[in-house]
């Protein structure tokens, strides 16, 4: 069904370049003609964005908007939900926690590893904010899926009070976070607002087993960037 794939790509494609040159840029239903483009083109593992890529650079330093309730309804949010969870546990990536500008949204979404609640869940948090830094300030070990080979000492807060919105009932949620967890936390928001761990890190440093382990990967073209992201509202 390649050549189908194809025409549908096609075609979205000048739909995002119509809304690109001033045409509409939501037509009908939630998110944007762009947006609605990554969430349903993209495989089941998304395309990461990387800092060494100029479009994606652009990317990860932009400031997110919240999810409205409509968007937060759709099935596209189902969609983009399921594919940054597929996408941060798979083997290629192995990460703890990703935000939705690392697959292509300036959307406030980040998917986190709850390591601190039994079975270790993967869990999506639309609209999350951090209220409140708690505690000492703590070192530890950083890497960030868009910043691969490489990791850093970053401090961070001991614990934080997030908050966001339940897609289920719509209602703002909030909750204590402390340790490990609270680390992914402070990380994968940061990236909602343009920040990445380099910022804060006191030293950032080479990773060569990182490097070993996504060779194979890289040989099957796994982190190749798909022709069709290169857009005019990417
Ligand atoms: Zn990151």
């Amino acid at each position: 069904m390649r050549s189908s794939r194809l025409l549908i790509a096609a075609a979205v494609l000048v739909a995002g370049m119509l809304a690109a040159c001033g045409g509409p840029r939501k037509l009908q239903g939630p998110f944007e003609v762009w947006e609605r483009t990554v969430i349903t083109m993209s495989d089941s593992v998304m395309y990461v964005s990387v800092v060494s890529d100029f479009e994606d650079s652009l990317l990860l330093r932009a400031h997110c908007r919240d999810l409205s309730d409509e968007e937060l309804r759709s099935d596209l949010f189902e969609m983009l939900s399921r594919k940054m969870l597929a996408t941060v546990r798979s083997p290629q990536q192995g990460g703890v926690g990703i935000a939705a500008p690392q697959v292509g949204l300036r959307r406030r979404v980040v998917a986190v590893q709850r390591t601190d609640l039994p079975g270790e869940p993967f869990v999506v948090y639309p609209n999350i904010r951090i209220d409140k830094y708690l505690g000492d300030t703590v070192r530890g070990r950083e890497g960030c899926l868009s910043i691969p080979g490489r990791r850093g000492i970053v401090p961070r807060s001991e614990g934080v009070v997030i908050s966001w919105t339940d897609p289920q009932t719509l209602q703002r949620v909030s909750e204590e976070v402390h340790g490990f967890t609270a680390v992914i936390f402070q990380h994968e928001v940061d990236h909602l607002d343009g920040v990445l761990y380099t910022d804060r890190a006191e030293s950032v440093f080479a990773d060569p087993e990182w490097e070993a382990e996504r060779a194979p990967y890289a040989e099957q073209g796994a982190y190749d960037k798909p022709r069709w992201l290169r857009g005019p509202g990417y």
